[in-house]
């Protein structure tokens, strides 16, 4: 999508990597994924954060639906994503995340080549919910992350035999869900009462120095008629 970008670049194996996941997702009924930003050529930097996408190993895939045909350059530039998450608090996701939204990010999620996916916590929420108690092996991979309400970000392992790819930890162990979730669904802090503004010091009186107290030089020069 928005090939003015020009982040259409990625290592050979992100590019297996997804049209790979686009075959899985056509072989079940859907069509296709809008893939997003990969990475510029020959990596970076960019201008706008992202500083992720600079390895050719990360992806971003959009929630929106794959039309069943195949879009013109101008859609692509033209189409927007859209959010699968309800505005407001306590954090929710709305009518948009469906069966195939939380397949893509299982999908992803599963396969031996990611290293992780990111998306909005509340996302990661729903899936633990839905998930049953005998696959969940995947949940694991799938973390909570700020944004990632219109689209996933896939980050694949370093490829094999490259030495200047260097792999992050596995996530730790377990689906992360449950309390492992938590720092996410905090409630939003109070807003804080403003701070009444101090009153004013008020400043002694200056003492006003009386012609008397002035040393005699002075008071003559004073009392001398102007001019
Ligand atoms: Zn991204």
């Amino acid at each position: 999508m928005r090939p003015s970008r020009n982040r259409a670049w990625g290592h050979p194996i992100l590019k297996t990597f997804l049209e790979d996941l686009a075959q899985t997702m056509r072989d079940e009924g859907f069509a296709g994924v809008l893939v997003g930003d990969m990475s510029q050529p020959r990596g970076g930097p960019m201008k706008t954060g992202h500083r992720s996408h600079q390895s050719g190993l990360d992806a971003d895939l959009w929630f929106r639906a794959a039309p069943d045909y195949q879009l013109s350059r101008d859609e692509r530039q033209k189409w927007s994503a859209y959010s699968v998450v309800a505005k407001g608090w306590p954090p929710q996701v709305n009518e948009k995340f469906d069966d195939r939204v939380a397949r893509l990010i299982q999908l992803a999620a599963w396969d031996h080549r990611t290293a992780r996916v990111f998306v909005a916590a509340v996302i990661k929420k729903e899936l633990c919910e839905m998930a049953p108690p005998g696959n969940r092996a995947w949940l694991r991979k799938v973390r909570p992350w700020y944004g990632h309400k219109d689209h996933l970000h896939v980050r694949l392992k370093c490829p094999v035999g490259t030495i200047s790819c260097i792999d992050q930890k596995p996530p730790p162990p377990g689906d992360g869900c449950g309390k492992a979730m938590a720092f996410w669904f905090k409630p939003a802090p109070k807003p804080v009462k403003p701070v009444k503004p101090k009153k004013p010091v008020k400043k002694k009186p200056r003492k006003e120095v009386m012609l008397s107290q002035l040393p005699d030089a002075c008071t003559t020069i004073l009392k001398a008629p102007a001019g």
